[in-house]
């Protein structure tokens, strides 16, 4: 390999497979990739159901354990994220999801200028290759592929009826930039298997010859010369390499590892930096800072109904598994999250406070994120505070690229995200209650007893809550003169030159949805404001 290229991008994941190919359309420019897992083509990532193998599987996910955390009993938790080309798209549970215009106008109102909803709806349609009926609101000619989901179990009907009979309208199109009411999701996928961005950007585009990637190269460092990013330090195959960036760097390795890579190269707070024996390159306080993750909480029923749950035993798993082998079809072929809604627990609030999952099995996890799953036909229901207030941080435990980080999360630390959980729960119990639900539901999983009182449901929160895996906002991008930007609104890195983030860290608030096709989104728009050297 050439020891250098216009461009570096570091991490395949979500956004730097877009980067990737969106660069590289341009044949006078060289770009190389540097990803530090594996090519992310194995049969798990491709088949849908995969993802519960995935998560917590060291050959693909950087298994992050967390310290503990007194807002959820001191629990300590481990957090997945995508360790492959493809990152986490290459092990998420596919459900495609936008946000609520009101989600990119406050990002415009906080100073990050060109990221209001009508200047970046035209990116999801650049993105997206829609495989339902032809909508306004979707995009066809895109590389991400997006489907209906093929093997709609027959609870998800039960579900959106009841949620219509709670007066909880049926959205027909959630992705318009208004998410409120029940519906049906559509996936990353195509013909039944799985659309991580490294298949539906990456692989189309391998071939270019001004287009290098490099799987299991781990980036190091950032090298900085003048105040300027000139390479990457990475190891790959056992040995230290540098390759130089004769444009830009541009760190795309996600919210909970682009902030210890920034800082391991001297860009973060200066005191932690001095703490850990590191030149401070450029100070930078927010560095690691504003973590922010959907806090979830989760409830299951046993049903009269055939679910997932049910369908689960060896013997009938042997013939869903055929069926996908065969026909790429059936069960094995569906996400876990089938139907969707999302409402307000106040009526005066403008936009839906709760996203909720439906999910046609009930799982659990336990605290080190392994999925427990219940074989008697059940259902579950996750929550997500669409937009939390709790707030975490990303903090090196040393200089050593091997260490993994320190992630203090603080998940339900605001009062305010575990009340408006409290008050979700409850309306979702009434929602069990309506005639479409309570006719098959037979009986309670979790909480179990069911809670009689608010500081019931609080104690089942704090004491059951978990993550979204949706972790945004550790180097977030934001106006001129707020010290804990990290990044100006063109994703240029503060102080120093030729360096940029781009990917979910780059988020100044959460959005009200799951975040990969935000995250796609981003690298898209990203794409376009380093071709045109915004
Ligand atoms: C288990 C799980 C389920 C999810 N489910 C959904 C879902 O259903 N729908 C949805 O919309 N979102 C979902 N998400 C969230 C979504 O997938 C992520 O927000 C999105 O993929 C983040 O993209 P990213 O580019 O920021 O980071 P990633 O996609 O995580 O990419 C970062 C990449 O950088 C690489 N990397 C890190 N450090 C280095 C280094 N030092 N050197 C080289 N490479 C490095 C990593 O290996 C990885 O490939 C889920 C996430 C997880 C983890």
């Amino acid at each position: 390999m050439d020891d250098s290229a216009d461009y570096v991008i570091v991490g395949g994941g979500s956004a730097g497979c877009v980067l990737a190919a969106r660069l590289s359309e341009d044949p006078s420019v060289r770009v190389v990739l540097l990803e530090a897992g594996g090519e992310g083509r194995d049969f798990l990532v491709k088949m849908p159901a995969g993802t519960a193998k995935l998560m917590g599987h060291p050959g693909f996910d950087w298994c992050l354990p967390t310290q503990p955390d007194p807002s959820i009993g001191g629990r300590r938790m481990q957090w997945a994220a995508g360790k492959a080309l493809g990152g986490s798209s290459a092990i998420n549970g596919q459900v495609y999801m936008r946000g609520e215009r009101s989600d990119y106008d406050a990002w415009e109102r906080m100073g990050c200028t060109g990221w209001g909803y009508d200047a970046i709806f035209p990116y999801f349609l650049k993105a997206e290759k829609f495989h339902g009926p032809p909508s306004q609101s979707h995009g066809s000619h895109g590389a991400q592929d997006v489907s209906p989901i093929q093997d709609q179990q027959p609870i998800g009907q039960h579900v959106i009826d009841a949620f219509v009979q709670a007066g909880i309208p049926l959205n027909e199109d959630y992705c318009d930039g208004s998410q409120n009411g029940v519906y049906r999701i559509f996936a990353t996928q195509k013909d039944g298997q799985r659309s991580s961005t490294a298949r539906s950007y990456l692989e189309p585009v391998r071939h270019r010859p001004n287009l290098t990637i490099l799987t299991r190269a781990e980036a190091d460092r950032v090298v900085i010369e003048g105040g300027r990013a000139t390479g990457i330090e990475f190891r790959h195959e056992g040995q230290r390499r540098t390759i130089a960036a004769r444009r830009e760097v541009l760190v795309c390795a996600g919210t909970l590892l682009s902030p210890t890579l920034l800082m391991r190269s001297g860009i973060g707070p200066a005191r932690h930096l001095a703490e850990h024996g590191i030149t401070v390159q450029a100070d930078l306080p927010g560095v690691g800072q504003n973590l922010r993750e959907h806090n979830s909480i989760s409830i299951a029923k046993l049903v009269s109904i055939p679910t997932m749950s049910a369908q689960l035993g060896p013997f009938r798993l042997v013939r869903h598994l055929l069926n996908y082998l065969l026909f790429k079809r059936g069960m094995l072929t569906t996400p876990a999250v089938q139907v969707m809604a999302a409402f307000r627990t106040d009526p005066d609030l403008p936009d839906p406070d709760i996203i909720l999952s439906m999910l046609p099995v009930a799982v659990n996890f336990n605290d080190k994120g392994a999925a427990v799953v219940e074989q008697r036909p059940s259902f579950s229901f996750g929550f997500h505070v669409a937009r939390p207030q709790s707030r975490g941080e990303i903090r090196l435990r040393s200089a050593d690229p091997a260490e993994k980080p320190v992630i203090d999360h603080r998940l339900q630390s605001a009062q305010s995200d575990v009340d408006k959980l409290v008050r979700g729960l409850k309306i979702v119990e009434g929602v069990c209650r309506s005639p479409a639900l309570a006719s098959i539901i037979t009986g309670t999983l979790r909480p179990d007893p069911l809670p009689t009182s608010d500081a019931e449901w609080e104690a089942y929160v704090r004491g059951f809550g978990g993550v979204g895996y949706h972790a945004v906002g550790t180097c977030r991008m934001g106006p001129d003169g707020d010290a804990l930007t990290v990044l100006d609104p063109q994703l240029r890195v503060r102080g120093i030159a030729g360096l940029r983030v781009v990917d979910a860290s780059v988020m100044p608030e959460p959005v009200s949805a799951n975040t990969n096709a935000p995250t796609i989104m981003i690298a898209e728009r990203a794409a376009d404001l380093i071709r045109n050297g915004g």
